[in-house]
């Protein structure tokens, strides 16, 4: 199959060097020249456990220079969702699929405005991966993928790339109820990210006070009530289930808190933000999303 990803950060090196690896024809599209000069020039060196393995795989900061693919990955970060689902819109075609593990909502609604929305797959994954440098990134952590249709009631085309996906070792499922599955993600990432990257603290270090064990309860709580709005099955223990994340991720930094260390622009749009934006539109108060929204935004306006 051929695939191009486009945001090829630690994720989209991670998962294009996978599939390269395992034989498709890959282009990893990045807008980071470094980057993409290291991987032509070097390969994409993967980093795991203390060993290192080199890809060899086509990259390119111009799109326009890729052919049309029968899949592309977006995984840019959910602030340049816009921009990747332009370019998806030209790569993919009329037929190409397209999809997006990124975290956060929205990604998939805003790439179907692009493309076909009968042919985009959303997902998530418990892969990760850090940026080294240049050309180099860090497999981090192996785990399950699942995908589905955004919009097709047909499974055929998720359960196309799930096949091709596991045939390379990315041990890949398909569920019907891919909207469960985004929302059940958002939940994690609603509980734990928000408050570590503004305090500092590692995942597992919000469960030693009362006051950020309930900052994160009332959190999710506020944002499963938001799901259940929409008929979004929610597990009843989520804000449980949440702190048992915090507690088995515990020497982690969350993304977002990378992201703040680093001073770069967080996903919080996408993720506490989203929950306030569907809040206001189903006239429900979250008032506790709103606040930790508006602290995150004030912390990167101020870098
Ligand atoms: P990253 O910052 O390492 O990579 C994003 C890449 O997108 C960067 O290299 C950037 O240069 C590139 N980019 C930005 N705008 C672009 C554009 N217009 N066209 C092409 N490339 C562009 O981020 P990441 O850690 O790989 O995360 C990507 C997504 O996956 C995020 O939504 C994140 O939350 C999610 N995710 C990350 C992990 C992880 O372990 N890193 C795990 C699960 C999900």
């Amino acid at each position: 199959m051929k695939v191009a990803v486009i945001g090829a950060g630690a994720m989209g090196s991670l998962f294009g060097g996978l599939l390269a690896e395992a034989g498709a024809e890959v282009w990893l599209i990045d807008i980071w020249e470094a980057h993409v000069d290291a991987v032509n020039r070097d390969g994409l060196i993967i980093e795991r456990e203390g060993q290192t393995r080199i890809v060899r795989l086509q990259a390119t900061t111009d799109p326009e220079t890729v052919k049309k693919s029968e899949l592309v990955i977006v995984f840019v970060k959910s602030t340049h969702t816009g921009d990747a689902a332009l370019v998806a819109k030209r790569i993919a075609g009329r037929k190409g699929l397209v999809l997006t593990l990124q975290n956060g909502m929205g990604n998939a609604d805003r790439i179907a405005r692009e493309v076909d929305p009968l042919n985009v797959i959303a997902g998530t994954t418990s892969y990760g991966a850090t940026m080294l440098g240049p050309g180099k990134i860090r497999h981090a952590g192996v785990g399950p993928t699942t995908i589905g249709m955004w919009h097709d009631k047909e499974a055929g085309k998720a359960e196309k790339v799930a096949a091709f996906f596991s045939k390379a070792g990315i041990e890949t499922d398909v569920a019907d109820d891919v909207r469960r599955i985004v929302w059940g993600k958002l939940l994690i990432n609603v509980g734990i990210n928000a408050i570590t990257a503004l305090t500092g603290i590692k995942n597992g270090q919000l469960l030693d006070l009362e006051a950020t064990r309930e900052l994160s309860r009332a959190a999710v709580e506020e944002a499963a009530a938001v799901a259940a709005a929409q008929n979004i099955d929610v597990r009843e223990d989520v804000a449980a289930h949440v702190l048992e994340v915090a507690r088995a991720t515990g020497g982690n930094r969350s993304s977002m808190g990378q992201d703040v260390d680093n001073r770069r622009l967080t996903e919080i749009a996408a993720i506490n933000g989203v929950v306030v934006k569907e809040a206001e539109r189903l006239g429900m108060p979250a008032p506790i999303n709103r606040t930790l929204t508006a602290l995150v935004q004030t912390l990167q306006a101020h870098y």
